[in-house]
């Protein structure tokens, strides 16, 4: 049964906390509007007071609310994400907090670019950095000189590029230093050693840089700066640096299969290419390890430089985490071997699960307090894997995925705020401490230090109003992921219930054993051998399951999602495991058909919060496999 605590979180389903909502929207309204009186009360109100009986006024409120009025109807054809009939793509109802802080804040319009233009939200962003820092497990004090920072984003894809600017940056650094050479400074001793850095390393070399610097005379410090920036691989570009560095060559990123296609974009972007970036194959979905260090092998053999590997906590298709503690360990490995490489961990979608994971003083929860709240989460794996989360170089977590917040938000978070310096818009990397200031001081100006410019303040409240409510320990914020992992569970017993019921009708598969909240079902009609044929069986059901504009909104049960199994994703081993499960002729897949080189598959998203039967006798699960049931056999039944 749905927790009690998750009652006053929501609008809910059915508008359940409209009074609440309403009540607070209004309050904080007028809230905004005594505060614009109140600025210079002397002042004449600028719009006469009888303004709204002129002809012209009247005529504009007419035509706004016409065009309100047709916005507002045409939004009711909107996905409705909120209801727990919706299981589709990475999305649900909205918390309260957020939202409510979001519309608080967006008549204020703060600009989060610079202090000057967010004098109260660009604060909020910074301690919202943190917050997200503490529940991934990095250092969140800022006094310390290796405390984490973060920043928002318009959401998961812009935060995986910040991660390939700053290891770049970090990468490139001590190269450039050394070409400069300040004399008394110990740099690498070849290229190929600077390049090799792990990113603590590189972090160690600029901080020696920086009290460098602090000691020289004043003139000579600008010659020493404007000498290392005339060198560094942003102001010469990536052709000109290599060129001048004959050793190097464009250093490759290996992010697992099931990588996000944000990662294709990013190496574009950043004029890396996308032939620099290599797929590392998968078992069950989570990066192999073993073939990582195979590859890792060749590039040490070939002296291929590695920017990243990236570890992703939650894959977008199936919900799997990768062996996060594998891959630092794997990157303190080659570092001492000279093959010096960053960890990005992709968390934009299961970065919130470590809520779960998190006492209220920030502790790691142990293992067995954890399994005694579930059937089998987490897996040991899981729990290693999130565990080792605070030692990757930098991460990117979404709030507007798993922590219901408004889009767009997402967050970019680095390990070592030291290292961001790199990233400033002018020569922040040599400021001398007395210029440079605290922490908030120093990321008050974030322009300097993110992609974007102008962005919304409004965002930054929603996110931290939201923490601070729901605080992200497992006994607060971490209620909401809790709901949706017993729902995943409640899933897959309803899915073995749902096979053995339609056993001689219907062969149904869960082909990776998800661990978290996102999960797939393979369907094929039973006695079928033929790939497409079960493909076209999986497609009339989805057609059945998703947005139809042409359709009224209710005629839809249920809203899921669909995806694909694929043999060069999955290799020769799985595939023949996966087509053997589903009864399938490994003959007829890419036999030459149009829809037959892979398999067609429902996709789950259990993050409604109320999918669980909520004390008056409904499960949603339950009433999807029932619909799934009642699709099936129609589609059955017209096909023999
Ligand atoms: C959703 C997602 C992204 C992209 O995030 P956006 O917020 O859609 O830009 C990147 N990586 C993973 C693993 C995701 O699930």
């Amino acid at each position: 049964m749905t927790s009690p605590a998750i009652h006053p979180c929501f609008l809910g389903p059915y508008g359940e906390n409209d009074a609440l909502l309403e009540k607070l929207v209004v309050e904080f309204l007028r809230d905004h509007v005594y505060w614009r009186r109140n600025f210079h009360p002397e002042d004449p109100p600028a719009i006469p007071t009888g303004a709204a009986g002129e002809p012209a006024f009247r005529e504009f409120e007419a035509r706004m609310r016409r065009e309100l009025h047709a916005l507002s109807a045409s939004l009711k054809k909107s996905v409705p994400f909120h209801s727990p009939r919706y299981i589709g793509h990475m999305v649900s109802d909205l918390l309260l907090p957020g939202l409510l802080a979001q519309f608080l804040t967006l008549p204020y319009n703060p600009n989060n670019v610079s202090l000057d233009a967010a004098p109260v939200t660009i604060d909020l962003e910074l301690k919202a950095g943190l917050q997200l820092a503490r529940m991934l497990g990095y250092v969140d004090d800022p006094a310390r000189p290796d405390c984490a920072f973060g920043h928002l984003t318009s959401g998961g894809t812009l935060a995986n590029f910040q991660s390939l600017r700053l290891a770049l940056a970090l990468k490139a650094f001590p190269v450039a230093l050394r070409a400069v050479s300040p004399p008394g400074l110990d740099v690498p001793e070849d290229d190929w050693a600077a390049f090799n850095l792990a990113p603590a390393a590189g972090i160690d070399l600029l901080e020696r840089w920086t009290a460098w610097l602090a000691h020289c005379p004043t003139p000579q410090r600008r010659q020493w700066r404007q000498r290392l920036a005339a060198e560094r691989l942003e102001s010469l570009g990536l052709a000109d640096f290599l060129a001048r560095h004959p050793t190097l060559s464009t250093p490759r990123v290996l992010a697992p299969v099931t990588a996000h296609y944000s990662w294709s974009k990013g190496m574009k972007l950043m004029g890396l290419g996308r032939a620099q970036l290599e797929l590392v194959p998968e078992r069950g979905m989570r990066t192999d390890i073993d073939a990582l260090e195979t590859m890792l092998a060749r590039y040490e053999h070939d002296r291929q430089p590695v920017l990243m590997v990236v570890g992703v906590l939650g894959s977008t298709e199936f919900g799997t985490i990768d062996p996060i503690h594998e891959l630092v360990a794997a990157r303190e490995r080659w570092a001492m071997r000279g093959l010096g490489f960053g960890v990005h961990v992709d968390a934009a979608w299961g970065g919130y699960l470590a809520t779960l994971f998190r006492e209220a003083d920030g502790r790691l929860r142990a293992l067995a307090d954890m399994r005694e709240e579930y059937r089998d989460f987490p897996a040991p794996e899981v729990h290693a894997a999130v565990g080792a989360l605070g030692q990757a170089d930098s991460i990117t977590v979404d709030p507007h995925k798993l922590g219901y917040i408004p889009y767009g938000a997402g967050a970019f978070l680095c390990r070592d705020q030291r290292a961001m310096a790199l990233l400033a818009e002018d020569a922040d990397y040599v400021f001398t401490p007395g210029e440079d200031g605290d922490y908030f001081q120093r990321f008050r100006q974030l322009g300097r230090y993110i992609p974007e410019g102008s962005k919304p303040g409004a965002a930054a409240a929603a996110v931290y109003v939201t923490h601070r409510v729901l605080p992200l320990d497992h006994e607060h914020f971490g209620q909401l992921p809790r709901e949706s992992i017993l729902a995943t569970e409640a899933f897959r017993t309803a899915a073995t219930r749902f096979s053995a019921r339609l056993r001689d009708r219907v062969t149904c598969r869960i082909p990776f054993e998800p661990d978290s909240n996102l999960i797939c079902l393979a369907l094929n009609p039973a006695g079928n051998r033929d790939v497409a044929t079960m493909n076209r069986f999986v497609r009339a059901l989805h057609r059945d399951l998703c947005y139809d504009p042409r359709q009224p909104l209710q005629s839809r049960e249920f809203f899921g999602s669909m995806t694909t199994l694929r043999p060069e994703v999955l290799g020769a081993g799985e595939t023949a495991d996966i087509l053997a499960s589903l009864g399938l002729d490994p003959a007829t897949l890419d036999a030459g058909g149009d829809d037959d080189d892979r398999l067609v598959i429902l996709r789950h998203t259990l993050m409604n919060p109320f999918l669980l039967d909520t004390g008056n006798g409904i499960s949603y699960l339950e009433m999807y496999f029932e619909h799934l049931e009642r699709r099936a056999t129609a589609l059955l039944a017209a096909a023999a």
